[in-house]
């Protein structure tokens, strides 16, 4: 089992606001892009700033002669259709002992599955979403939790290193995929005990960027309070980089998580109605961040 160190050749699916930076990464470590995308726009734009990476015309022609292949793409369906299912899928290109690499977050259940499929054709995967957004993207310092077998990650080790900062490995297949959706559960659940917070403290009188630094030097103090509070927030430019439509997923496969064990949490199944509700008032490409204005408007008609 070889390392994959550059100059090895990896194909990267799946060029968006995380994608693009993810990849880039890649390409200024000296690795071999092969890359494809629903988007002709977004791989002819990569290519311009990385003339040494390639331009593909499906997921296979993507996967052929590659060591390895990174999904980074909205949910775990549509990286199921690009790996095995759809029309000219990267299964067909992959060369056995090739390592597929699932960096988005997608429901671990439906990895679990993928995993099992995957073998059977004598390829390994890994579910290895991130955290951090797209500015920890952009400088190389998302955390990465991994699923999958210890020495696939080893053999990856390289490949995450010229992403991310933190590498956990969090378990078998599936075990990142179910950690990035509670993780993000607990993010989703802090930006809006601060906008609810912001909300009622300025109909007080209490101006928000003050509540934000005390939050951030008090017990309140959150990723919310310290990285969305004034930037994007009360600022109010709402420009995180992550829409609502993926949070609400992320909500989706936590709560999804949970059912499929038997466990009713409350505040969580609350968690995925408030998300589905404001996504369907903001629009799924609003940024995250808006869910400020969507606690506005509660807050306005329950006056
Ligand atoms: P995005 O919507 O910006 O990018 C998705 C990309 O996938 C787009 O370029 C789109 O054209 C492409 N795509 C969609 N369907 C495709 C298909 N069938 N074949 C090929 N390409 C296809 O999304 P993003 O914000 O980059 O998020 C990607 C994943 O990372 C999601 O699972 C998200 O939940 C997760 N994530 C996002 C952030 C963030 O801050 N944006 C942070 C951590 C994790």
């Amino acid at each position: 089992m070889t390392t994959l160190a550059p100059p090895a050749t990896i194909a990267f699916i799946g060029l968006g606001m995380m994608g693009r930076p993810m990849a880039a990464r890649l390409a200024e470590a000296g690795f071999k892009l092969r890359l494809y995308d629903l988007s002709q726009k977004a791989v002819s734009d990569f290519v311009g700033a990385h003339p040494s990476a390639l331009a593909t015309a499906s997921p296979k022609a993507a996967a052929q002669g590659a060591d390895a292949l990174i999904t980074m793409l909205p949910d775990g369906k549509v990286v199921r259709q690009a790996v095995i299912e759809g029309r000219d899928a990267a299964r067909e290109g992959l060369a056995p002992g090739a390592l597929v690499v699932d960096m988005s977050s997608s429901n671990p259940v439906d990895t679990q599955k993928l995993a099992r499929d995957l073998a059977a054709s004598g390829v390994a995967l890994l579910d290895a979403p991130v955290s951090g957004g797209v500015r920890r993207a952009i400088d190389g310092s998302l955390s990465i939790m991994v699923g999958g077998a210890a020495a696939d990650l080893e053999r990856a080790r390289p490949v995450f290193g010229a992403m991310g900062k933190t590498i956990t490995l969090c378990g078998p297949a599936g075990a990142g995929h179910a950690l990035k959706a509670l993780n993000n559960y607990l993010s989703a659940a802090g930006l809006v005990a601060m906008c609810e917070a912001l909300v009622v403290g300025e109909a007080f009188g209490l101006d928000p960027g003050t509540m934000v630094d005390v939050f951030n030097s008090s017990t309140g103090k959150s990723n919310a309070t310290e990285v969305k509070g004034r930037q994007f927030v009360v600022s109010r430019t709402f420009a995180a980089g992550f829409t609502a439509g993926l949070m609400a997923k992320d909500l989706r496969t936590a709560g999804d998580v949970a059912s499929h064990l038997g466990l009713d949490m409350p505040v969580l199944r609350q968690s995925v109605g408030y998300w589905a509700d404001a996504v369907a008032r903001l629009g799924p490409a609003a940024d995250h961040t808006e869910i400020f204005r969507y606690a506005e408007m509660l807050a306005g008609e329950g006056k």
